[in-house]
């Protein structure tokens, strides 16, 4: 067998998935031609500390990573892009890439979305990605930090059984640990000394992409890179909670058409059609047989700049944008934009959004507290393992309720001739539970 499969399979059997993501499925991902691998290192997301600590602590095994996909892709290029001032994760990083004559450091400035694919492949590669198209199209294979240590992992024979995360916010120990995949996400917040104050809701990934938690007994993913304790009455988390219709309803009232959020919007600043203004001028003037306006929801990645930063007024085109696509997607209909060959606004450098700023802008500045790793694994006494963490096919239970399982063992096998990911056991145990959707184990 050829390398490049080789690596496949193993990535396969081990269940690795974008760990900055959805989830897509890597194995999937890697099964392409590239000419340049890039390290997403960026970390963009507000109060998050995951890939920067993971940078400093694991600095040999993510340029491992870039190497085993730059052979199995054919990229003669590798770029780990880094925040300029993470100054003991560029110090690890160097070192660990110092006798690679093919791989480089891409420093950045401290912005958002620094982390966006789009964004990246133009900052670190110089390559605009089409309308509705992937960094694929120009040759670039972006893959996070954290996904590349999973592969070097895997090359080695380790399923994906445990998540660095940081846990942050109203809690009395905010630090990034490395926990088994299935814990609770109330179990995290006890061994962080526990929330600060009774009435609390959890942020999962950061406050610009993140998504209010249903409950707290939701489980740790192979995606989750945090969870942040707010309190319920935040300014933020009461905007966040906003529905669709109370959107429009304010946006019919309050919106003054000043095109901030498209003057700010990532997306159009690289050429893309995208103009949220325009998206609230069709809910504000029920103008819904624009059907050119409506579809460029699909060039929108929601990174929340429009609604969070851009907007005086506070009003959300990003939430009209993801009602709009779920609508099409449930009626079959695709994106019809694809420019290419497009050119960067000449006002984009001077509009990337500082960061420092921004959690001024959201009210979170007291939550910065740039958690330390703390390097020791903990017992949990149960865990949870969803049997879909990420985009595709649920994993299918290859244990029964009673079966003894060691960490490392298969549970959730990928269907036949389906797109997924391979699930494992993330510790020693009894498996209490199998559902369709998860697989309870207990250390008994
Ligand atoms: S920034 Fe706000 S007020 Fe201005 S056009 Fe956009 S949604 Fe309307
Ligand atoms: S969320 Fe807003 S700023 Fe971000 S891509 Fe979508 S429209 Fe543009």
């Amino acid at each position: 067998m050829r390398f490049r499969e080789q690596l496949i399979e193993k990535v396969k059997n081990a269940g690795v998935v974008g760990a900055g993501g959805a989830g897509f499925p890597t194995h999937v991902k890697i099964n392409a031609r590239a000419e340049i691998v890039i390290a997403n290192g960026a970390e963009c997301e507000p109060l998050l500390c995951t890939d920067q600590r993971t940078m400093e602590t694991a600095a040999d095994e993510i340029v491992s990573g870039v190497k085993l996909v730059m052979e199995a892709v054919g990229a003669g290029q590798g770029i780990i892009a880094v925040k300029a001032h993470y100054h003991e994760a560029v110090k690890s990083l160097s070192q660990a890439a110092a006798s690679e004559k093919n791989i480089r450091l891409h420093e950045m400035g401290n912005y958002y979305p620094a982390g966006d694919e789009h964004v990246l492949v133009l900052d670190a590669a110089g390559r605009i990605i089409p309308e509705g198209g992937l960094p694929l199209h120009v040759g670039v294979l972006v893959n996070n930090v954290n996904t590349l240590l999973n592969i070097h992992r895997a090359f080695h024979g380790e399923p994906v059984v445990r998540q660095r995360i940081t846990v942050c916010g109203e809690v009395n120990w905010p630090r990034v640990l490395r926990v088994p995949i299935g814990v609770s996400f109330k179990d995290l917040i006890a061994l962080c000394g526990g929330a600060r104050i009774e009435d609390y809701v959890i942020l999962v990934g950061g406050p610009m992409m993140g998504r209010l938690a249903g409950d707290c007994g939701e489980p740790v993913t192979k995606t989750t890179s945090g969870i942040i304790v707010l309190p319920k009455d935040h300014p933020y988390v009461m905007r966040r909670s906003r529905t669709v219709a109370t959107e429009a309803r304010m946006s019919k009232s309050i919106c003054e058409q000043c095109r901030y959020c498209t003057d700010f919007c990532p997306r159009w600043l690289q050429g893309h059609s995208l103009e949220p203004h325009k998206i609230m001028r069709v809910i504000d003037y029920d103008r819904d047989l624009d059907t050119d306006t409506i579809t460029r929801a699909f060039l929108c990645c929601e990174c929340g700049v429009c609604d969070l930063y851009a907007c005086p007024m506070a009003l959300s085109p990003r939430v009209v944008f993801r009602e709009f696509k779920g609508r099409l997607a449930g009626a079959g209909i695709k994106n019809p934009h694809s420019r290419s060959g497009l050119a960067q606004d000449q006002y984009r450098d001077y509009r990337k959004i500082p960061k420092d700023r921004l959690i001024q802008r959201l009210g979170l500045k007291e939550y910065d507290v740039h958690p330390e790793w703390e390097e020791r694994d903990f017992p949990f006494t149960n865990v949870k393992i969803p049997l879909r963490q990420h985009i595709g096919a649920a994993a299918v239970p290859v244990v029964k309720t009673g079966d003894k399982v060691k960490q490392g063992q298969l549970v959730g096998e990928i269907p036949e001739g389906k797109m997924g990911a391979r699930v494992h056991a993330s510790m020693d145990g009894t498996v209490a539970e199998v559902n369709g959707r998860y697989v309870g184990i207990e250390s008994r």
